[in-house]
């Protein structure tokens, strides 16, 4: 096991009262494994992330409950020191936004050079070296000259790949993508993750990707967890998902998915908005916007239902979603 999250708590003060981000989330991780979160911005699967990386920012944001396996330590009672070391090394983070991600005023190998220069204890010239075959490896055109260049002479889609390069210099356990093409063209945005997915199989690395669209995990994932209003409402390999949803919301995530044998339909869009953090409504915190629910749905609040032995689901009538969806 590699990561295991196990009923994990955020909470974030605002003005406007306790903001429940992260409401008893459990997730794993194996080695060589992707593991899709997918969910509307506010979900919480960002905070869970940065939660695991132990990057929150706090305050305002206070992990109430929970552990955070990783190899087997729970990192949440580690001293920051050593929490700093496995954040090199063990794990790393790729963002959505490369450009304020990276620094402007430093050439991208010097970038990549000083991870090996702090954690290798490379020489400078080396350590170059070694940028220019990471920015090869990532495919990124002359690598020789451009690894001269700053970030703003690089497109969107090549910064991304040199954040990808970044990632996985030090060649983590685990690495955790949060809408890692989200900012980019579409075409570019199969490349960059072909090319994630890539590296993934060929390093045996753990892999979160983070992601609001269902439509760019479908030959990537292993396995979706599902999140909303801070809870996971459903957990399972992908091609289940993808055959039925066992879960309302993951049905509307689905039926929102443009498909090119429709084209001229109009898409289906969830209705409504997702929950305040600060006010979640009781019992099933998505009964608002749910085309099936009932009056149970108001008062109690479903657990993650055993559906199989490797699929979990939030809904009190996940067998009727299930068989709903050929009719
Ligand atoms: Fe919809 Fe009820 Fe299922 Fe919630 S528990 S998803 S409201 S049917
Ligand atoms: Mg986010």
């Amino acid at each position: 096991m590699l990561l295991e999250v196990r009923d994990l708590q955020v909470e974030f003060r605002t003005r406007d009262g306790v903001a429940h981000a992260v409401n008893g989330v459990s997730y794993r991780v194996d080695a060589g494994e992707t593991l899709a979160v997918l969910g509307e911005s506010g979900s919480g699967k960002s905070v869970t992330a940065q939660a695991v990386m132990g990057i929150l920012d706090m305050p305002p944001g206070r992990i109430t409950g929970g552990e955070i396996l990783f190899q087997g330590q729970d990192l949440l009672r580690l001293k920051e020191e050593e929490r700093r070391r496995i954040r090199g090394a063990g794990m790393a983070m790729i963002f959505q936004d490369a450009l304020s991600a990276l620094n402007p005023v430093i050439s991208v190998g010097d970038q990549l050079g000083e991870m090996f220069v702090v954690h290798r204890g490379m020489s400078k010239k080396d350590a170059r070296a070694k940028a220019v075959e990471l920015m090869e490896r990532v495919r990124i055109p002359a690598a020789a000259q451009r690894v001269r260049d700053y970030p703003h002479q690089f497109s969107g889609g090549m910064r991304q790949r040199i954040m990808i390069a970044m990632a996985l210099a030090l060649e983590p356990a685990l690495v955790i993508a949060d809408e890692p093409t989200t900012a980019l063209d579409v075409t570019v945005q199969a490349q960059v993750m072909d090319l994630l997915a890539e590296l993934q199989r060929e390093y045996r690395m753990g892999l979160i990707l983070i992601t609001h669209d269902l439509g760019v995990v479908a030959d990537v994932a292993d396995r979706i967890a599902v999140m909303y209003a801070g809870k996971i409402v459903e957990s399972a390999p992908v091609h289940d998902i993808y055959k039925a949803p066992a879960h309302p919301y993951t049905r509307g995530l689905l039926d929102s998915i443009p498909r090119l044998d429709q084209k001229g339909q109009e898409l289906y869009a969830i209705k409504g908005l997702p929950p305040n953090l600060t006010d979640i409504p009781p019992g099933c915190s998505f009964h608002p916007r749910c085309p099936m629910a009932q009056d149970v749905c108001r008062t109690g609040e479903p657990p993650l239902y055993e559906v199989s032995e490797v699929r979990g689901s939030a809904c009190h009538f996940w067998r009727e979603c299930l068989h709903d969806r050929d009719q």
